[in-house]
């Protein structure tokens, strides 16, 4: 066996030639063992990618932060002056909180990497002459690849089969319209990638047809493999929230360092040591600049998002996320995500009662494929599978299942809702060549030779069995003297051969889940290629629709190129079902939506779905059922192709969105809390409160374990039962901004308060004091902070042990800093009295406690009112 080569002038080469020089058997295709060998030869075939951040960017990143630099400066040159414990002890607080920046940047780049990783892509292959899906990284030379409308291709390839297939080559020629692909071999061996018709190149997408080839090249070997190194995934982009709030955060960077610059100049005046009130300062600006905003938000969309996968929803795009919080409408298909895509033959009926010949054409006119040994197994198309399943059973006198070898074919698709085979014709059989056809009865009947009684009889009864939400086949078939030119001359002129009607029952969550998005203020939309009736009959059975027909909630294909933009505009809000609809037209019903300002989610699993769901605000794909060419158009996939996982989601987005909410709502009250502390302090006559240690200190264990411990929090029971958070809405809405300058204050009043009642008693301790009320005032803040609406020290008290775990901690910290004298030494710090600890623990106190009566009026709804929720 030759090494298959770069150089090789495969498209000059018939097909069999190329199978022999790569050691490939066009039919059988692999056995494992020859594929793991070459697979060890080889290598992956994978190309090599531009990666997420690593550890020491990470690192890098946290250094690089200014204000961190200025406060290692003036704490080094403090400790030249003498003042070495604390400038060791400044030093450590610093490092840890780079280490929890870099271990939260490090577990959400690995949540992305693990992301990415589900993400692959797969390809299919035929091993020991079996079809098989692997991981595409596993694809070798010599390997059999399947190829049918929707597949992003694997590796480099020489057709060795092929049906009116066509394969878009943008992504390595630039060239946008398909090209034609055939086995015959291209003379010219010069001809450009784009020319070499016989074959068929990794990364370009097969738009309709279906084939087979043979891997001439893998990985770095393959033609866009050449070209691999000028792309870089830039997949990620950052999200409007993560946008918005670094450009918040720097503007409040801003203020709090002409704030600090205050406390530094106030101080000099009152004749403070100049280098210590440097140090105070600068530690004030290190402590309550909110620059790890930006990467809380990207935790925490990441960690979500790795949660989403344990419920079947794998985000592509992080931004999805976010938008997931905000959507309104959700269009899903019928078929597989909304029932079960079990399709079973429940109804046939025959003109003429040629069942043999029905289950003859079913066998012919179809692409899937029964697995033996797996009795309900089978690969491909739900519908065909089900028709190949009814013949098996022998209910039509039980033909063989085998696939029928077949001389020409129109491969199904979803615009022209047919299909057409060509066959040798069966012994005693009269003419050489028998066509069949199947597709939807209202684009074959009329072209069916047949009496007016047996189509009008035919026409009445496919309507019955798609008012009962049957999905309705008609099939047919024609005798041939010989091979056709034009195939299509074939599809008039046949004879009827019967209907089918198959049951695709409801999924059991579906209806719940409607219920559930019609509670939360979304609107489930049905789209759908299949009739009207058996869509309506579907859609009333999951609560999409009403169940008494209402001729403006249903629009068919039809009469959406019939209406205008303006006419589609008025009939889009209120339309819940679209039937024989052409994947083109999901495309306008986005758009419509999207001009009235709402956020759609929109499913899809065909290549024609892939502009829809690009232009969709969250584009769905289907993992089991899907195809690659739709998976990379979206933004989120289904792995479990199932409508019920899309509302967890959207569930899922609103509980993170809350989250982050939570934790800005949380960090940047603290932030206020401690800015008004040493800016109040002086002004009142009071000394300068707390020395920079401190400052940073509290800064570390705050904003440390209870800020993420509030990421962990679960829905609030409300979550699906309020509308949708507009989209442009900022995340200070419903009096947040009010929260933060409120109880930002109140927290600063009760440790001035304490701190006074100390000093103005004498006692020594009274830094002591307002070090610790602050601490315990913050702790009791994050607890009161988890919800915005439900008390947090009732029923819920317990739903999140890492919070409660993370203050019981920091309250340990705290304590041991205030008593462990060596710690004492370092922080300078005096141990409390029994009864000043209790004052510090009921000034704290205050803090949630009016944070609950602020709950209480919001549920009155007599502050920061919510728009009310929709009627669903
Ligand atoms: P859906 O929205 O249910 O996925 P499709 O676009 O798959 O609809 O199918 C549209 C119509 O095309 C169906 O109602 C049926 O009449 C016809 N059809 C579906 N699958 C096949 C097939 N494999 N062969 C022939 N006709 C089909
Ligand atoms: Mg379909």
């Amino acid at each position: 066996m030759s090494q298959a080569h770069g150089s090789t002038a495969w498209h000059t080469l018939p097909a069999e030639v190329v199978a022999e020089r790569v050691g490939a058997d066009a039919v059988h295709g692999l056995s494992a063992e020859e594929a793991a060998a070459r697979l060890a030869r080889s290598g992956p075939n994978v190309l090599p990618e531009g990666g997420g951040r690593r550890l020491r960017d990470l690192v890098l990143e946290q250094l690089r932060d200014v204000m961190i630099l200025l406060l290692l400066a003036a704490a080094v040159v403090s400790g030249l002056l003498g003042d070495v414990v604390d400038t060791v002890a400044i030093v450590v607080i610093l490092v840890l909180n780079g280490v929890i920046g870099v271990v939260q940047g490090y577990r959400a780049e690995r949540a992305l990497e693990a992301l990415r990783a589900l993400a692959a892509p797969r390809a299919a292959v035929v091993r020991d002459g079996r079809p098989l899906d692997v991981d595409s990284a596993e694809v070798v030379v010599g390997d059999l690849v399947l190829l049918e409308a929707g597949t992003v291709v694997a590796a480099d390839l020489r057709l060795v089969d092929g049906a009116a297939l066509q394969v878009a080559e943008a992504a390595l020629t630039g060239e946008s319209v398909p090209v034609s692909k055939s086995v015959r071999p291209v003379e010219d061996a010069t001809a450009h990638v784009g020319d070499r018709t016989c074959m068929v190149h990794r990364g370009t997408e097969v738009t309709a047809g279906r084939g087979a080839g043979v891997v001439v090249a893998t990985g770095t070997d393959t033609e866009i493999g050449r070209v691999a190194q000028l792309m870089t995934s830039t997949d990620e982009v950052r999200t409007p929230l993560q946008r918005r709030l670094s450009h918040l955060s720097s503007r409040l960077a801003v203020a709090v360092v002409v704030i600090s610059a205050v406390v530094f100049v106030s101080g000099l005046l009152r004749g403070e040591d100049p280098l210590q009130m440097l140090l105070t300062a600068v530690s004030l600006a290190v402590a309550a600049v909110p620059e790890a905003l930006p990467a809380v938000v990207t935790i925490s969309l990441a960690l979500g998002a790795s949660a989403m996968v344990r419920q079947q929803a794998l985000v592509r795009r992080l931004p999805a996320v976010e938008t997931l919080g905000s959507v309104t409408y959700i269009c899903s298909d019928k078929t597989g995500t909304l029932t079960r895509n079990r399709m079973s033959v429940e109804e046939t009926w025959t003109p003429g009662g040629d069942l043999p010949g029905l289950s003859r054409a079913l066998v012919a006119c179809n692409d899937a494929v029964l697995l033996d040994g797996e009795a309900s197994g089978g690969r491909g198309d739900p519908t065909e599978l089900a028709l190949l399943h009814y013949a098996a059973e022998g209910a039509g006198g039980g033909p063989d299942v085998a696939p029928v070898p077949r001389r020409a074919e129109i491969p199904f698709d979803a615009e022209r809702r047919r299909m057409l085979t060509v066959h040798d014709a069966a012994v005693g059989e009269p003419g050489g060549y028998v066509a069949y056809a199947k597709g939807a009865p209202e684009v074959l009947l009329p072209r069916c030779a047949a009496d007016p009684a047996t189509r009008a009889r035919a026409e009445e009864r496919a309507r019955r069995m798609a008012g009962d939400g049957l999905r309705v086949l008609a099939v047919a078939r024609r005798g041939l003297d010989r091979l056709p030119e034009d195939l299509a001359d074939v599809e008039d002129g046949m004879t009827l051969l019967g209907l089918v009607g198959l049951l695709d029952p409801p999924r059991e969550e579906a209806a719940a889940a409607v219920a559930e998005c019609r509670a939360a203020g979304i609107v489930p939309v049905m789209i759908t290629g299949d009739h009207p009736d058996t869509a309506h009959a579907v859609a009333a059975r999951v609560g999409v629709a009403e169940a008494d027909h209402d001729a403006t909630d249903v629009l068919t294909g039809r009469e959406l190129a019939a209406l205008d933009d303006a006419g589609l505009a008025s009939r889009v809000l209120d339309a819940r079902v679209y039937a024989r609809v052409d994947p083109e037209q999901k495309i306008r019903i986005v758009r419509a939506l999207q001009a009235d300002g709402q956020v759609a989610a929109m499913t899809g699993d065909g290549v024609n779905d892939a502009p829809a769901l690009r232009q969709a605000d969250i584009g769905v794909a289907m993992g089991a059922g899907g195809t690659d060419v739709a998976r990379g158009a979206s933004a989120m996939v289904l792995l479990d192709d199932n409508f019920a996982t899309i509302v967890s989601a959207v569930r899922e987005g609103r509980r993170i969105y809350d989250n982050i909410r939570r934790f800005v709502k949380y960090t940047l009250t603290s932030n206020a809390g401690e800015i008004w502390v040493m800016f109040l302090g002086p002004l009142l006559g009071l000394p300068l409160p707390l020395l920079p240690l401190q400052i940073l200190w509290i800064n570390l264990v705050t904003d440390g374990l209870p800020g993420l411990a509030l990421a962990r929090e679960p829905a609030e029971p409300t979550v699906m039962r309020r509308p949708p958070r507009p989209p442009g809405e900022s995340i200070f809405a419903h009096g947040v901004v009010w929260h933060i300058g409120w109880v930002g204050l109140l927290i600063g009043g009760v440790s001035l308060g304490g701190m006074a009642w100390a000093y103005l008693a004498g006692e020594d301790n009274w830094q002591t004091v307002v070090f610790t009320v602050l601490v315990l005032a913050q702790l009791g803040h994050s607890l009161a902070v988890r919800s915005e609406t439900q008390p947090s020290f009732g029923r819920r008290f317990a739903t999140n042990p890492a919070l409660l775990g993370a203050v019981v901690l920091t309250v340990g910290l705290q304590l041991a800093v205030v008593y462990l004298p060596w710690l004492q030494g370092v922080f300078r710090t005096d141990a409390l009295s029994a009864a000043q600890l209790a004052v510090c623990v009921a000034l704290a106190l205050v803090v949630p406690a009016a944070v609950e009566v602020e709950k209480t009026l919001v549920r009155r709804g007599l502050l920061y009112a919510r728009p009310a929720a929709p009627v669903a």
